[in-house]
């Protein structure tokens, strides 16, 4: 197969998990266009760069603004479910994190509720499978992680797969929350911080030391430190890396400048996700076809990628076993294609 000859409809039909996605930033353009229509509130920027934090969290808020209800919530979630099999995705591990609605919403169980209540209508409607990420603002107190360890405990099987961490870490390390995780990881959650975009390599080696995580949202800037991928190589985490991202954000300054050919050849899992997909303006596919395209990576790379993101997932079954015969027939039509 010639390099870089797949679009991005051609991956529709390998069969993957999105394991890095935001609730706000998923929700559907013309959802976000109904919602400002009626609320009078600004329609957030698609597709815009980003050169500064500020900027994007900014835009970010825009969107989570648009979510003036629990049927709003439960709207955007339902909708992220019912498109996940238009891309080929088989599992989805959707992040929301409840405090910072800042009890506009009500109190943070009846957002658990109302997402969880997404997914299953979904689900009943022929919507793709998978979870809720609950997480934590790093500017929030270790009692705060502690209230979202509690409820993600209560809801654990009932919706929710894991717990996540976000915001700068420069200021906020993962230290604080220890306590929290690591009761969330002995209960059988998992726990999916981000880590290793604002923050540097160092940053990644204290999630890895402090957190002990199954997975890490970006961990792009653990290739500062060689001792750091050989970390992540050795004990298996998964990257859930998004390059669209990335580059809006100017973490890297082109995509042939991203590490994750690097972080591949070292032997560290690695999936794609859209991340902030409305923000992006992008959706999975387009992800696989950027990673394809600006790295040339193969089809049996590309196949590969899928194939880490099914086997990292929080899914109580193996997914990658399910799906392994989809992926080697994807495989071969690629080639023969
Ligand atoms: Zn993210």
């Amino acid at each position: 197969m010639p390099d870089q000859s797949l679009r991005a409809t051609d991956f529709l039909t390998l069969p993957k998990a999105e394991l890095h996605l935001h609730t706000e930033a998923a929700i559907r353009p013309g959802t976000a266009a109904e919602l400002a229509d009626r609320s009078g509130l600004p329609l957030p920027p698609i597709g815009q760069q980003h050169p500064t934090w500020p900027t994007f969290s900014a835009a970010y808020e825009q969107c989570r603004a648009l979510i003036g209800s629990l049927d709003d919530l439960r709207r955007v979630v339902r909708e992220v479910f019912e498109h996940a099999p238009a891309q080929g995705i088989v599992w989805t591990e959707l992040h929301v994190v409840p405090h910072l609605y800042g009890g506009r919403l009500g109190p943070v169980e009846g957002l658990v509720e109302a997402a969880v209540d997404g997914i299953d209508l979904a689900r009943r409607d022929g919507g793709g499978a998978g979870g809720l990420v609950l997480g934590v603002g790093r500017n929030a107190s270790s009692a705060a992680a502690d209230e979202v360890a509690d409820l993600a405990l209560s809801w654990a099987g009932r919706g929710v797969v894991a717990m996540g961490l976000t915001g700068k870490e420069d200021d906020f390390p993962s230290s604080r929350f220890a306590a929290s995780y690591r009761r969330a990881r002995d209960s059988g959650l998992g726990v999916v911080p981000h880590s290793g975009e604002s923050g540097n390599a160092s940053c990644v080696a204290e999630t890895l030391r402090e957190l002990q995580p199954h997975r890490i949202s970006h961990g792009v800037r653990a290739v500062e430190d060689d001792a750091v991928l050989a970390e992540l190589a050795r004990q298996q985490i998964c990257l859930d890396v998004a390059l669209t991202g990335n580059l809006q954000l100017c973490v890297v300054p082109s995509a042939r400048d991203h590490p994750l050919p690097e972080l591949i050849r070292r032997g560290i899992p690695v999936s794609l996700g859209s991340d902030a997909p409305y923000l992006y303006g992008v959706d999975l596919l387009d992800e696989y076809a950027l990673a394809h395209r600006a790295f040339g990576l193969p089809a049996s790379a590309m196949a590969s990628i899928a194939a880490d993101s099914l086997r990292h997932a929080r899914s109580n079954v193996d997914l990658l076993h399910r799906h392994s015969a989809a992926i080697e027939r994807w495989i071969n039509a690629a080639c023969l294609g």
